[in-house]
């Protein structure tokens, strides 16, 4: 992909971002602070833009959980080697694949991004408009930056109508700069509501059954049980409060870390890991489905 065609999405989501947000506080806001003394409105929705931004920001600069790639001495390409590992998580198999450019075997729900060209830890999906992938380390700043950009476009909306009204009721002519730029902010702004408050539904939906867009686009749980939900409400909980996981590369690990790490025996009935040889010697006939109850 080359560089344009990368950066284009980001830079245009940006730039509408800047510019309807600039002729919503430019036209419509300033005539209600002029006219009718209203500020109010302005600090409101200038906080929720403050979020907006600072979520976008977050969710474009941010590692969102970068695996780091196998040192060449770790890194042994054996023909012999299963091209994926099963794993068996509170009774459902999952299947690791052996990831050919990082060296590894995926860990569950970590997936190669072909545009970053790196895998990534819970992988979500990439996003031309963040210009990131978005994984386990900035999905939560996504997801606020979805839900703060639909809450401040619904306040322009709304701010926009009423300070048409205001106009209609003052009698004022709409063939001048303000009603027209306000009446284009208006339009513009509830097209480009639609999509952003359906891409925000679909992740409610995502987050309340515990599922990454990666998951279901791809059919994971189709007619199977899926063993990284905790249930909605507590999907919920680990979202707004689950702390964030470290950063994966570019950088070293302290050296007194292990000793504050606890370490946790997983109980062998919980889970164990097998090799899976069903991609080597052809036969796939009763084998577990991925990510099927077995
Ligand atoms: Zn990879
Ligand atoms: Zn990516």
């Amino acid at each position: 992909m080359g560089l344009c065609s990368r950066y284009a999405p980001a830079c245009s989501s940006w730039t509408l971002t800047l510019v309807l947000t600039g002729l919503f506080y430019g036209f419509p806001c300033l005539y209600l602070a002029q006219t009718h003394s209203m500020s109010a409105h302005i600090i409101y929705d200038g906080i929720l833009f403050f979020f907006v931004i600072a979520n976008f920001t977050v969710a474009t600069v941010i590692d969102p959980g970068r695996y780091p790639r196998a040192s060449d001495d770790e890194a042994v390409d054996d023909q012999r080697s299963p091209l994926h590992q099963n794993i068996n998580i509170n009774g459902v198999t999952v299947r690791m694949k052996w990831c050919t450019t990082c060296m590894f075997y995926r860990p569950p729900r970590c997936s190669h991004c072909s545009i970053c060209n790196y895998c990534v830890d819970t992988f979500d999906h990439h996003c031309p408009w963040v210009n990131n992938c978005i994984g386990s380390r900035n999905y939560k700043y996504f997801f606020t930056y979805l839900v703060s950009l639909t809450a401040h476009m619904l306040s322009v909306l709304a701010f926009c109508i009423f300070s048409l009204h205001l106009m209609k009721m003052e009698g004022e002519s709409f063939l001048q700069y303000t009603p027209i730029i306000t009446i284009c902010v208006a339009v513009l702004d509830s097209l480009l509501m639609v999509p952003v408050t359906a891409l925000l539904g679909f992740h409610i939906f995502l987050i309340s059954k515990g599922r990454t867009t990666n998951e279901q686009v791809t059919g994971k749980f189709k007619g199977g049980h899926n063993p990284f939900t905790k249930g909605c409400i507590r999907n919920w909980a680990y979202l707004c409060f689950g702390s964030r996981l470290p950063k994966l590369v570019g950088r070293k690990p302290k050296k007194d870390l292990l000793k504050k790490v606890k370490m946790v025996k997983a109980a062998p009935d919980k889970v164990h890991v097998y090799v899976d040889n069903s991609s080597t010697n052809g036969n796939t006939s009763g084998r577990a489905h991925l990510y099927t109850k077995v």
